[in-house]
């Protein structure tokens, strides 16, 4: 269990909790509203989407949290509590942000679970979200059916004759000419806008 305290409205902050991981990660907070719907709250969503705002307490928790809600529905929860960009038109989306809320949303409706897609020692900016179905078990497939990431480098193999003769494998980063990269089954396409790869996304979506 990983605890939280956060302040709100109330005199004595709120005390949030966290159990399990995954699908089964389940949330609980002391707040009126939380006793209200019985599993999610404005105090959990924060959490989930790393705003330590109203944060007093736990912080060195966070770091624990956010690998365990990797594929949890409260995760997409708290992406689409997030305000705005929600119900905007795909191609007028134009930040990463805005577009991951847009995905959750499109995602929920689909019974899709995400998971992050984090920097990477070659490209320390890229930042997105693979999409999943749910298997048997509950637990969301390891192979994403679809990915949206944005992304300043790519790796590339090719092959150099070395001193002896032998041919040896290379994989260098070069940089992307289109920053946004969208997977729709085992098909990547790159774009030189946030929108135009939303808005290729969302036909997938259409289409799925
Ligand atoms: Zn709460």
């Amino acid at each position: 269990m990983i605890y939280f305290f956060v302040q709100g409205s109330a005199k004595k902050p709120y005390r949030v909790t966290f159990e399990g991981a995954g699908a089964s990660l389940r949330s609980f907070c002391t707040c009126p509203a939380f006793s209200r719907g019985g599993y999610f709250c404005k105090h959990v969503s924060a959490l989930l989407v790393g705003d330590v705002t109203n944060l007093t307490g736990g912080d060195e928790n966070l770091k624990i949290l956010q690998p365990r809600s990797e594929g949890s529905p409260l995760l997409s929860d708290a992406l689409l509590h997030q305000p705005a960009a929600s119900k905007r038109h795909p191609s007028s989306i134009n930040t990463l942000d805005a577009a991951l809320i847009h995905i959750a949303r499109r995602s929920k409706d689909k019974n899709f679970v995400l998971m992050s897609i984090d920097p990477d020692d070659y490209d320390k900016n890229r930042g997105g979200i693979s999409i999943h179905k749910i298997g048997k078990h509950g637990k969301p497939l390891k192979q994403p059916i679809a990915s949206f990431c944005y992304s300043e480098a790519r790796l590339e193999t090719h092959f150099v004759m070395a001193t002896d003769g032998e041919l040896r494998e290379v994989t260098t980063a070069v940089p992307r000419a289109r920053n946004w990269v969208v997977l729709r089954g085992n098909h990547a396409s790159s774009f030189s806008s946030c929108g135009a790869a939303v808005a290729a996304l969302d036909e997938w979506f259409e289409n799925i």
